[in-house]
Order: structure tokens, then C-alpha cells, then sequence
């Protein structure tokens, strides 16, 4: 009940705009989000790399409806690309749809898109394009499906919480896309998810056994400790190494699990946030642990 409050909440503009200009939801963003701008982030994954773990960045920005907005947001996601190369660094990218302008017209999000892939393929960096609501998964899958014939280093996400998942990662396994799993961010009818979370844990640990062993280098990104050793537990048995697969997870969230899981020889990877347009990604945050939301109110007005 809380999480689809919080996750309706995370589309409503008047709170948007409160939050943005109110101190303490901003400082509290920075639990989440590296910071602002593309040298907070860089700095944030130079120590995240120092202590031997790899960083997806990811330049904030959804539902974008604005023409000069998506280029903008294509331009920083290149500069981000630039930056990383630059700066020899251990990360990819993370980009969405939506801000690249999806929700205006598919051909400019197809432009945007493409220009971006060819930028990182010259620099030889991965991109993942995020999965958003269900509203765009069949074009999310079919648009990856589609480049990754053009620039292999394209993949994209698969949700636990969706019936169609299992269909949608066998398309994806069958042409070598590079895939991470999660569990499912975003509100969704029972008629499209798995409304109990104990449902969406199961399909997690099928799904997840297809990745680790058909995937090509896939990710398993979770704080679940039930999930990731479901995971170790799979790769063991069945012979896969420690450089077959990666672990993921969000920035400022289980950093313990993080440094861990690292230490005992498993790849992990942080998703880093960065960019002014934290209130979606935060509100999410949220949804997903309300004890967040405690904090948050009791010192909103102080
Ligand atoms: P849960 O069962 O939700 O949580 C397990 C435990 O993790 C909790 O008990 C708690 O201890 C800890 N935890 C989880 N969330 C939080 C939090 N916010 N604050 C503090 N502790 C927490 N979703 C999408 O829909 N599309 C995407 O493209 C996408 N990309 C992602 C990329 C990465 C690297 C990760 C890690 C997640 C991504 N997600 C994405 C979010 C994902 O769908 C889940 O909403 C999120 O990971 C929480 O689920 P969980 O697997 O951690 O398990």
C-alpha cells in the first residue's frame, strides 16, 4: 500500500518541484546520488574503483518531452562516455529511453540512440539501457534487439516482477544480448506482475539460473542475500567462474554486501546516479525500503 503511494508519488510534479528546492530532501538524495554534476560521479566511481569495484554511471533523466531536452541528455550521456575513457576508469554506462525521447516520437529516441552506440563503441564502453514501466517493455526489447545487430555492446534489463520476462529473456539469450536481472522497480497491474513478493523472488532465482548459464556476462543486480546466494550457490554447482557473471547494486545501499562480495573474489558493479533530476529515482528509493521515508519526514522540517 505505502510502496504504490510512494511510487504514484514519484510522478507528481507539485512534489517534485517541493523537493527539489527543499534542503533536506536534497541532502538526503545524496545518500542515493553521487551529486549533480559529471565530476561528482567521477570522483564517486575513482573511489568506488579503488576499492575494487567496477561502476555503471548513470546520467538522471526520464519521461523527457522535449526535443531539445533529449539531445541534451544524448550530449551528456556522451560526455560521460568521454570522461570515463579519459580518465581511465572501470565503468559503463546506464541510459533510459525516456530521456532520450521516447515518449516523443521513436525515431528521435532511435537517432539519439544510435548516435550514442556509435560514441561508445569507438571508445569501447558498454551501455545498458535501463528498463522502465511496463509500458515500454516490449520496445525497450525489441529497440536492444534491433542495434544489438549493429553494436554488440548494447544490453538491456529483464524484470522479475513481469509473467513475460521468462519469453522476453529467452528472445534475448538466443542473440547473445548482455543482460541484467532485477527485480521490477516501477507500479504494475496484477494482470501484467506478480503481485506477491514471494512470486517475484521465485521467478528471480528461475530467471537467474537461465542468465548464469546460457548468459553472456550477465549481471544479477540485488541487495537480496537470499538471491545472491541462490546465485553463488548455482554457479558452483554448475561449474561457472566468478568471471562469468557480475553482481550489481544501487549506490549508498548495502555497501558491506558490496565490499563482500568483492573480496571474496566476485565481480561487483554500483550503479552510481548522477544529475539534477534525482525525485523519480529517489522516490523509488523509497517505495522499495519505507523505513527510508521516517527519516526523510522527521527531519523534512527542520
Ligand atoms: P528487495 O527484496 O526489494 O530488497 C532486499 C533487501 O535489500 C531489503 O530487505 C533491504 O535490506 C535492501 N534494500 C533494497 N532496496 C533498498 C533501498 N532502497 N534502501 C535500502 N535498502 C534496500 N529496476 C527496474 O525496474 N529497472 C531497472 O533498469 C533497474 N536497474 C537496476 C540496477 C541495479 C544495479 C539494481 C541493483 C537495481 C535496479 N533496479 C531496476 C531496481 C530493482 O528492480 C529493485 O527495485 C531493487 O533492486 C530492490 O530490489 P532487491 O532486489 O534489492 O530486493
Amino acid at each position: 500500500m505505502l510502496r504504490d503511494t510512494l511510487l504514484y508519488l514519484s510522478q507528481h510534479d507539485g512534489l517534485r518541484n517541493f523537493a527539489l528546492s527543499n534542503r533536506t530532501a536534497r541532502n538526503f538524495s545524496h545518500r542515493f546520488v553521487a551529486g549533480e554534476q559529471l565530476s561528482d560521479s567521477i570522483e564517486v566511481t575513482r573511489t568506488l574503483n579503488q576499492q575494487g569495484l567496477s561502476v555503471a554511471l548513470d546520467h538522471l533523466g526520464e519521461n523527457v518531452t522535449d526535443e531539445h531536452e533529449a539531445r541534451a541528455a544524448t550530449e551528456d550521456y556522451i560526455r560521460a562516455l568521454e570522461c570515463i575513457k579519459e580518465s581511465g576508469l572501470e565503468a559503463n554506462i546506464s541510459i533510459k529511453l525516456t530521456a532520450l525521447g521516447l515518449d516523443i516520437a521513436q525515431e528521435l529516441c532511435e537517432e539519439n540512440l544510435r548516435r550514442l552506440l556509435s560514441e561508445a563503441a569507438r571508445l569501447g564502453i558498454f551501455v545498458c539501457i535501463d528498463m522502465e514501466s511496463s509500458a515500454y517493455t516490449e520496445r525497450t526489447i525489441d529497440l536492444t534487439l534491433r542495434l544489438h545487430r549493429e553494436f554488440a555492446q548494447v544490453g538491456t534489463v529483464i524484470q522479475a516482477y513481469l509473467y513475460r520476462s521468462k519469453d522476453d529473456l529467452e528472445r534475448l539469450l538466443q542473440e547473445g544480448v548482455r543482460v541484467r536481472l532485477v527485480k521490477g522497480a516501477y507500479k504494475e497491474p496484477p494482470d501484467l506482475a506478480f503481485p506477491q513478493k514471494a512470486e517475484v523472488d521465485a521467478n528471480y532465482v528461475r530467471l537467474m539460473g537461465m542468465l548464469l548459464a546460457r548468459g553472456n556476462f550477465p549481471a544479477i543486480a540485488t541487495h537480496d542475500e537470499a538471491m545472491i546466494t541462490a546465485a553463488c550457490r548455482f554457479a558452483r554447482d554448475h561449474g561457472i567462474s566468478r568471471d562469468a557473471f557480475e553482481f550489481q547494486m544501487l549506490y549508498g545501499i548495502r555497501r558491506d554486501l558490496q565490499e563482500r562480495l568483492a573480496r571474496e573474489g566476485y565481480h561487483v558493479r554500483v550503479y552510481v546516479p548522477y544529475g539534477s533530476q534525482w525525485y523519480p529515482y529517489l522516490m523509488r528509493r523509497l517505495a522499495e525500503r519505507p523505513a527510508n521515508l521516517m527519516f526523510v519526514l522527521s527531519n523534512l522540517w527542520r
